[in-house]
C-alpha cells in the first residue's frame, strides 16, 4: 500500500466544554498550516465533534484502524493532550505507532517512538518519559490521578509484597518495612546470588514473607520477575483485545536497568532449581559449560590421577558428553579440562576489559552539559512558581478570612491553586529524575566495577571466581571431536559491548 498520507486529528477537549466551535476550527487551521509549511500534500482530517459518551471517540478509533492498516506515515495534532487522557487508549496508540512506524508531530515536538538515533541508554526512554509525563500532568491537573490504578487487575486481590494498597488514593504505595526486604532481595540478586541463595540469605537475616513464612527460591523468583515493581500495571485493553501495560502507575522499587540485569542473570542460569550444588563450588566455571553439539549442560567431574613420579593429583573436567540423541545414539562430544577452558575465557575477558575501558572513556567525554543546564533553568523557574503559588494561596485565605469572598468561591479557587501546585511539583519531580538519567555515572560505576572484578579475579577465592564468571558470562559452549583434538570454545557475555 502506498504510504505517504498524513493524518490530522482534531478534538475539542473536555475542559473546554464551555469553549467554542472556534477551537476546533483553530486546531484545523494550525494543522493545515503545518502541512503546508512541512510539505505534506496528502492529508486526511479526523475531526472529533462530539464526545458525549465517555471514552467513545469514533474518529480516533477510525484513525487507529487506519494506522494499523499502515495507511499513514505521520499523525499531526496541535498538542499531545488532544489525544485525550485515557491511558489505555494512549498506550494502544503508542503501540500502533511503533508497529506501523508512524511519527507524531505537533507544532513544537516530534515523537518518533522508533528513533534509534537516540542514545539507547537514556535518550529513548526520556522521549517516552516526556510523553508519559504530559499524561501524568494532565491527569494531575484534572484530578484523575488514578484512572490507571482503578483498572489494575490486582485490585481486590493482595498487593505485591513490598507494597500496600492505599484505598483512598486507589494506588499502590511502598510498605515501610517490606520495601526494605524487597530491596535486599534485589541487591542480593544483583550480586549474582541464585534465587535459592537469596531466599536462604533473607531467611538467615530473619526477613520473612508477609505471612511470616520462610522465603523459597520460587517465591523470590516470582517477585523478582514481577514488573509491578517497575511502577507498571497490566490491564486488558478491550480495544486491542489484548493485555497492555501502563507505566508510572505507582512508585517503582526497582530501576529498569536493575530489573533487566536480574532477568538476564536468571534466564541464563535457571539456578533456582540447582539445589544440588549449594556451597559446593567445584570450579570457576560451574554451571556455565554447555555442549557445543547437543547444547545441553555438561557436568563437571573430578579426575583423580596417580603416578609414581608425581604421586596423587587431580583436576576437574567437563565430562565427555553422553546425552542420548533422539535417534538412540549418544552425543559424541569429548570432554575437556576446566583449566584449559578457563584460560581461554580469561583471555577473552582481558579483551572485554579493554572494550569496557574504551567505552568508559567515551562516556566520560560525552557532554550533556547543555541539556543539564536547560533542565536546571526550568527547575529554577518552577521553584519560583511554586513559591508564588504558595503566596497566592496565603492571600486567598486572607481574603476569605476577611470575608471578602464567599466559601464556594474560596473553595473552588483554592482547589484550582492546589491542583496547579501539584502539577508544578510533579513536573519538578519529573525533571529531577530526568536530570539524574542524564547523569551517566551509574553506568560508569557499573563499568568500573566490572573492570575491577576482572582485575582482581586472580586473587579471588573459588566461590567468588565462580560468581564473577556467572555475572559476566551467560554461557560457554565446548566442542571437541576427540580426546586429543583442540577444543573449540564459544563464549556468550551477559552484556555485549
Ligand atoms: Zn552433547
Amino acid at each position: 500500500m502506498k504510504r505517504n498520507k498524513v493524518a490530522l486529528y482534531i478534538r475539542k477537549s473536555r475542559e473546554e466544554d464551555n469553549g467554542k466551535e472556534e477551537t476546533l476550527h483553530n486546531q484545523e487551521q494550525t494543522l493545515i498550516n503545518m502541512c503546508e509549511s512541512r510539505g505534506y500534500e496528502d492529508y486526511e482530517i479526523f475531526k472529533e465533534v462530539e464526545s458525549s459518551i465517555k471514552y467513545d471517540r469514533p474518529e480516533l478509533l477510525k484513525l487507529m484502524k487506519g494506522i494499523e492498516q499502515g495507511k499513514y506515515t505521520k499523525l499531526l495534532i496541535t498538542h499531545i493532550d488532544r489525544l485525550g487522557r485515557e491511558i489505555g487508549l494512549l498506550d494502544d496508540l503508542k503501540k500502533l505507532c511503533v508497529a506501523s512506524d508512524v511519527i507524531i508531530e505537533t507544532p513544537d515536538t516530534i515523537i518518533n517512538f522508533k528513533d534509534d538515533n537516540h542514545d539507547l541508554m537514556y535518550g529513548f526512554s526520556s522521549v517516552l518519559a516526556d510523553f508519559e509525563y504530559k499524561r501524568i500532568r494532565h491527569r494531575l491537573a484534572t484530578g484523575k490521578v488514578n484512572t490507571v490504578a482503578i483498572r489494575k487487575k490486582w485490585i481486590g486481590s493482595t498487593a505485591p509484597y513490598g507494597y500496600e494498597y492505599d484505598k483512598n488514593e486507589k494506588i499502590l504505595v511502598p510498605h515501610k518495612e517490606r520495601r526494605i526486604t524487597y530491596r535486599k532481595m534485589v541487591d542480593l540478586a544483583l550480586e549474582g546470588h541464585s534465587f535459592s541463595e537469596v531466599a536462604n540469605k533473607l531467611n538467615s537475616l530473619g526477613m520473612f514473607t508477609q505471612k511470616n513464612n520462610r522465603w523459597t527460591a520460587g517465591r523470590v523468583l516470582k517477585i523478582l520477575k514481577n514488573r509491578t515493581y517497575l511502577g507498571e500495571a497490566e490491564y486488558n485493553s478491550t480495544r486491542l483485545g489484548r493485555k497492555v501495560t501502563a507505566t508510572d502507575c505507582h512508585e517503582a522499587l526497582i530501576t529498569p536497568e536493575e530489573f533487566e540485569t536480574i532477568q538476564k542473570l536468571s534466564a541464563t542460569r535457571r539456578n533456582y532449581r540447582s539445589k544440588d550444588n549449594w556451597g559446593k563450588t567445584k570450579t570457576p566455571l560451574d554451571s556455565l559449560v554447555y555442549c557445543g553439539r547437543c547444547k545441553r549442560k555438561m557436568s563437571i567431574q573430578i579426575s583423580k590421577k596417580y603416578s609414581q613420579a608425581r604421586g596423587h593429583w587431580h583436576f576437574y573436567q567437563a565430562r565427555k558428553c553422553i546425552h542420548p540423541n533422539p535417534d538412540g545414539t549418544r552425543c559424541p562430544n569429548s570432554g575437556c579440562k576446566i583449566d584449559i577452558i578457563e584460560e581461554y575465557v580469561l583471555g577473552l575477558l582481558a579483551k572485554y576489559k579493554d572494550n569496557l575501558t574504551n567505552k568508559l572513556l567515551s562516556l566520560q567525554n560525552n557532554d550533556t552539559t547543555e541539556a543539564e543546564t536547560a533542565i536546571a533553568i526550568r527547575l529554577e523557574a518552577l521553584s519560583d512558581d511554586e513559591k508564588k503559588q504558595s503566596n497566592r494561596l496565603k492571600r486567598l485565605t486572607d481574603l476569605y478570612l476577611d470575608e471578602m469572598m464567599d466559601k464556594d468561591e474560596y473553595e473552588s479557587r483554592r482547589k484550582e491553586m492546589l491542583d496547579k501546585d501539584k502539577a508544578i511539583k510533579s513536573e519538578m519531580a519529573y525533571l529531577e529524575s530526568k536530570l539524574s538519567n542524564l547523569d551517566v555515572s551509574t553506568v560508569e560505576d557499573k563499568y568500573e566495577e566490572i573492570i575491577g572484578m576482572i582485575d582482581s579475579y586472580k586473587d579471588m577465592p573459588l566461590e567468588e571466581k565462580n560468581k564473577t564468571m556467572r555475572l559476566l558470562i551467560s554461557r560457554i559452549e565446548l566442542t571437541k571431536a576427540t580426546t586429543t583434538s583442540t577444543p573449540k570454545i564459544d563464549v556468550w557475555f551477559m552484556e555485549n559491548l
